[in-house]
């Protein structure tokens, strides 16, 4: 399959082969001809699958087709997306692709002034990618207008749930035509996901590419059994040693990411964190300073890292194990991308065992795991397919400890000692076992999540 086969116009063409794509990856050939034919669509997803291409393409080239002469466009075409990253990557593509046909596009999300989003709207716009939070706020002011709307794009829609934004997305439905196509993409395909569809969706067609990153041969997954207290040492190890240049870690929350970034930095490791309490401009600033190879270590919690494209990335560090296990799978397929080999390390502590067996119950098998000698092995159990082993001492078995004393005895030529009767049965005794941690669920609706 050819991007010539998919209908694309010449001058789509040639944007494609300036970002030097030469063939259709699995969601763009089955994702575009279905966007063309004017059909929903309900795609399982992820990033790293070439998704973004897959809506921005055909839609970019439907509008181009029917570009209003007026000079000020109400937007036609809308891209709900969960975060500022992936906001400003999907408005990237969108401007690749649409300025051959004059389209313009911009992007809305909240953290920023407002006043120069709503110039930019006001001298028209044909795409909006948003955040569904700070669109609100321009559809309430009725600085946008979304009655001409002819698509709507619902971007790592899991994500948007995940982070409570499902009321706000209904709140901006009300605001679009009921005639338009509406795309959605999801990693995950949950029950609240498929609710969302049958509210937003008119029989849509579905379609799932492989999870490249959960069968993928290109990343190479470990973990690394650590004490907690050790692992920032372990971390610097695998960095100094391996002689790591681009290195993307992930840390649970923006106080451990911020804590890690500092010990990095005092190990003389170049090291900057993104999170969500960090300013959008700075955010833009440290991202592109990583990709530019001028940063050894990003540090990132799941949220600023959402869709960050950074190419040919090498390593990805799990410092701490994410409480969604399905973020396991987001994170680490931030390396091994187009064809790239990458490699993704996880350092896990005793208590992070639970959330271990929930990523490896969702990749269906046993992430291998790794020691180094400088560090102390221990033992993080492995195969949660099987019902956990648990840890046992076992009682002697006093038959045995007869016959071992009374061959002793034997030996030495003195008579045995009588053996105490053991009276409680032998039976091993539990020790260590800790209740499993319950698993993080979505927030209710209506309430926005944390946004790290
Ligand atoms: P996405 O899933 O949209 O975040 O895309 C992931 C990465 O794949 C981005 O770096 C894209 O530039 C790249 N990409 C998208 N389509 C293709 C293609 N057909 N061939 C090679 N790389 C692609």
């Amino acid at each position: 399959m050819s991007f010539e086969s998919l209908g694309l116009l010449p001058e789509l063409l040639r944007a494609i082969d300036s970002q030097n794509y030469t063939t259709p990856t699995p969601i763009q050939t089955q994702a575009i001809p279905v966007i063309f034919e004017r059909k929903d669509l309900l795609a399982g997803a992820q990033t790293g699958t070439g998704k973004t291409a897959a809506f921005a393409l055909p839609i970019v080239q439907m509008l181009g087709e029917t570009t209003p002469q007026k000079k000020r466009r109400r937007p036609r075409a809308l891209v709900l997306v969960p975060t500022r990253e992936l906001a400003a990557q999907v408005s990237e593509q969108m401007q690749i692709y649409g300025r051959r046909l004059s389209l313009r596009s911009t992007m809305i999300y909240g953290g920023v002034n407002i006043q120069a989003q709503i110039e930019r709207l006001h001298r028209g716009i044909d795409i909006v990618v948003a955040t569904p939070g700070r669109l609100l706020d321009h559809a309430a002011r009725g600085t946008i207008k979304l009655s001409e709307i002819q698509f709507l794009v619902l971007d790592e829609a899991d994500r948007m749930l995940d982070l409570g934004f499902i009321d706000d997305i209904l709140q901006v439905a009300k605001y679009l035509p009921e005639q338009r196509q509406t795309l959605l993409f999801s990693a995950t395909y949950s029950q609240s996901i498929k609710q969302l569809a049958d509210e937003l969706l008119n029989q849509p067609k579905r379609i799932e590419v492989a999870r490249r990153n959960i069968t993928a041969d290109d990343v190479t997954q470990t973990v690394y059994p650590v004490e907690r207290s050790r692992k920032r040492e372990m971390i610097s190890h695998l960095i100094r040693k391996g002689e790591w240049n681009q290195v993307l870690v992930f840390a649970r929350t923006r106080y451990s990411a911020d804590k890690l970034t500092a010990e990095l930095l005092f190990d003389g490791i170049n090291t900057a964190a993104i999170h969500s309490n960090k300013s959008q401009s700075l955010r833009t600033r440290t991202l592109k300073k990583f990709k530019q190879g001028e940063l050894r270590v990003l540090v990132a919690t799941d949220v600023a890292s959402r869709g960050l494209d950074i190419a040919h990335l090498p390593h990805v560090v799990n410092y701490e194990l994410p409480d969604i296990p399905e973020d396991y799978v987001h994170r680490i397929g931030r390396t091994g991308r187009a064809g790239e080999a990458g490699k993704a390390l996880s350092l896990v502590c005793p208590a992070e065992q639970p959330k271990l067996q929930a990523i490896e119950k969702l990749l269906k098998g046993a992430i291998p795991r790794e020691n180094i000698a400088e560090f102390l092995p221990i033992s993080i159990k492995r195969g949660a397919l099987k019902k956990p082993r648990k840890a046992t001492i076992s009682k002697p078995n006093p038959k045995k400890v007869a016959a071992k004393e009374k061959a002793a005895a034997a030996r030495s030529g003195k008579p045995a000692a009588k053996t105490k009767k053991v009276q409680r049965s032998t039976k091993s005794r539990t020790v260590g076992r800790k209740k499993a941690a319950p698993t993080r669920s979505a927030p209710k609706s209506g309430r926005r999540g944390n946004r790290s």
